[in-house]
């Protein structure tokens, strides 16, 4: 796991950085706002440990620019005072997590491995394109706010797609996957359950989410334009 620390209390931040470091975590550190808002928008971590005080940019307007452009690595506020205050500034500005100063490197680890199980897990399960959205735990899938019923077949073959959007995938590709070689190359079935699955998403936006590349297969759009 890649941590960026932004903390200007030399102390402090040698202390966190020690600890992470000794635990496997590979650690970036940072002492100033500026640089941390840069950091923030230009490298991917798997969470940042956030002071809120800071020279330069402080931690709540860095997190606010940071939900602005849509950069969602998960944050752990850090604040010096134990006052709700803080707490409920950080959390409403878009951090996942806050802890008071002084803590135990322990606790630090504890969050964050529970924002790390929490954001994981929800990757792991959710596929999302646009308003498309597969839930692979409970085989949902919707779009916008609109329950589309598949198959399974259906089902399986959308998923396929939207594991890479953007992918073109042949027929012979999707048929490995999806009929895993019990099929006849010869047939449409692919073409037929391609047909399906636009009907029945159809009815619920005018986005074409699997697009035709003529004389080579079919593509998940990566975002509707
Ligand atoms: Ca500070």
């Amino acid at each position: 796991m890649k941590v960026l620390v932004v903390e200007d209390e030399k102390k402090i931040a040698d202390f966190m950085i020690k600890g992470l470091e000794a635990r496997g975590f590979a650690v970036d550190a940072c002492d100033n706002g500026d640089d941390a808002l840069i950091l923030a928008l230009t490298r991917p971590y798997d969470t940042i440990i956030l002071d809120i005080m800071l020279p330069g940019k402080d931690g709540i307007s860095i997190l606010k620019s940071m939900r602005l452009k849509g950069v969602n690595t998960p944050v752990i506020a850090v604040s010096a005072r134990s006052e709700l205050d803080d707490r409920i500034t950080g959390l409403d500005a878009g951090a996942d997590d806050y802890l008071a100063k002084p803590f135990f490197v322990d606790e630090l680890i504890a969050r964050l491995h529970a924002i790390n199980r929490r954001t994981t897990g929800a990757q792991l399960n959710l596929r999302r394109v646009g308003e498309l959205s597969l839930n692979l735990a409970t085989r949902e899938v919707l779009v916008g706010e609109v329950r589309i019923d598949l198959s399974p077949r259906e089902f399986n073959l959308l998923e396929f797609l939207m594991r890479s959007p953007g992918r073109v995938y042949t027929r012979t590709q999707i048929m490995e996957y999806v009929w895993q070689y019990d099929f006849d190359p010869n047939t449409n079935i692919v073409d037929v359950c391609i047909k399906r699955i636009r009907k029945k998403l159809a009815e619920a936006s005018p986005v074409n989410f699997v697009e035709t590349i003529r004389g080579v297969g079919y593509r998940m759009i990566r975002e509707p334009s």
